[in-house]
């Protein structure tokens, strides 16, 4: 691993260790462990070194998020919505804005990003909250819904109407009315804190919106960018550890007289495994790398990493689990956690479907090749 992120993968070794099943059931990771990742700008670390981040690249951003993934997909998710929350105010904030958020992320402050309600899953144009100028403040009505790491923040990047437009607007979490309320027992990646965030009036100086007036599906396709090539490199890492407890089980564990491995039916889910996971890994490498460069393409190919990642992830989790067999039928097993939490990659950042209409639409738009 290259300069930027040198001791990131044994910082959390150190502190995730064989503790993520234990977060898992109880639904909860220390504030302590987050607090030492983020102040160490692990969780954002594509923030610029000018903004106090570490500076790292896509592609070396996205192999420290597979190795994350590999360990805790909560951890993951969210580090997914910090790097989100960084990536949007970079996007969108002025260089007033940069200088007041971005060191904050990368130095200790947990944030996480709000598009969901209701009533706007995957039609996010439904978006009903509001964002109103009022004099020289600004307020926020709304009720947002499974926002991941919500439960952990400081701050919360809420998007809602703006004007004719749309906006993001940065919300302390400690702002009079502010709640933030606990998504009871989800079924994957249990210990992101996903929360239902409610805003009563929340009044806030104009100087915390970011990008006012952009319309509502551009400024919404410019933050998930982040949120899907981050989810997409968070899926390799499912599908790193899925492969390697399927190889070590299937090493050891005989029946019939030998090692399962050597059940040539076994061995055809050892190889889709290391096939998926090479598939998403080489799309999640062609999409950071047009990150990387600065390529139009950046927004497209982290789709398609996204789409292609979540369903390998789930397809291969499940095939994990037949390898293991009744050894992953255990609640915790890291198997049976990357079955339950690579399910819910294909919904969230845009369902599988919410993908596939996007790439749909891009190939028309395509000339002939
Ligand atoms: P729906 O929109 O009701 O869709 C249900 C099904 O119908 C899906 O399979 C969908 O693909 C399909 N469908 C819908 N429309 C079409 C169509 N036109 N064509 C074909 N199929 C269609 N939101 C946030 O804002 N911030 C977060 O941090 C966040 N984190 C999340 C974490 C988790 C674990 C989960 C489960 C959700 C999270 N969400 C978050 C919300 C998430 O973005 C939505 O759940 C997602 O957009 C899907 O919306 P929905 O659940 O309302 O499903």
């Amino acid at each position: 691993m290259s300069e930027p992120l040198a001791g990131a993968r044994e910082a959390v070794e150190k502190l995730v260790g064989d503790r993520a099943t234990e977060w898992d059931l109880s639904g909860l990771i220390p504030d302590d462990t987050l607090r030492t990742l983020a102040a160490d700008g692990l969780l954002c670390a594509e923030v610029p070194e000018a903004s106090g981040g570490l500076g790292a690249s896509s592609t070396e951003n996205g192999e420290f998020t597979a190795y994350v993934g590999s360990r805790c997909s909560s951890l993951r998710s969210v580090m997914t919505s910090q790097g989100m929350a960084a990536w949007t105010i970079q996007r969108l904030g002025n260089p007033q804005q940069h200088a007041e958020y971005l060191p904050k992320l990368a130095g200790g402050s947990l944030a996480a990003v709000a598009f969901s309600e209701t009533e706007a899953g995957s039609d996010l144009s439904a978006m009903t909250t509001v964002i109103e100028q009022d004099g020289d403040s600004v307020v926020v009505r709304g009720e947002k819904v499974w926002t991941t790491a919500a439960y952990y923040a400081d701050m919360i990047v809420v998007v809602g109407r703006y004007g004719s437009g749309a906006a993001a607007v940065v919300v302390p979490v400690s702002t009079p009315g502010v709640t933030v309320t606990r998504v009871p027992q989800p079924s994957g990646c249990r210990a992101a804190g996903h929360a239902d965030v409610r805003l009563d009036d929340v009044r806030l100086p104009t100087g915390a919106v970011l990008g006012g007036g952009q319309p509502l599906m551009l400024l919404v396709t410019t933050a998930l960018a982040y949120g899907r090539i981050s989810v997409a490199w968070g899926c390799v890492g499912i599908l790193r550890a899925c492969l390697d407890a399927a190889r070590a089980h299937a090493r050891t564990r005989q029946q019939f007289g030998k090692p399962l491995a050597q059940h040539q039916l076994v061995g055809r889910h050892l190889a889709n495994l290391l096939t998926g996971e090479q598939i998403a890994t080489r799309m999640c490498e062609h999409a950071s790398r047009c990150w990387d460069s600065g390529s139009p393409d950046m927004v497209i190919t982290s789709v398609m990493a996204k789409q292609v990642s979540s369903v390998q992830a789930a397809q291969g989790a499940a095939t994990a689990v037949q390898v293991l067999g009744s050894a992953a039928a255990h609640e915790g097993h890291v198997v049976e956690r990357a079955y339950r939490d690579a399910k819910l990659m294909e919904l969230i950042e845009g369902s599988t479907e919410i993908c596939q209409l996007i790439l749909s639409d891009y190939t028309m738009s395509m000339p002939a090749t």
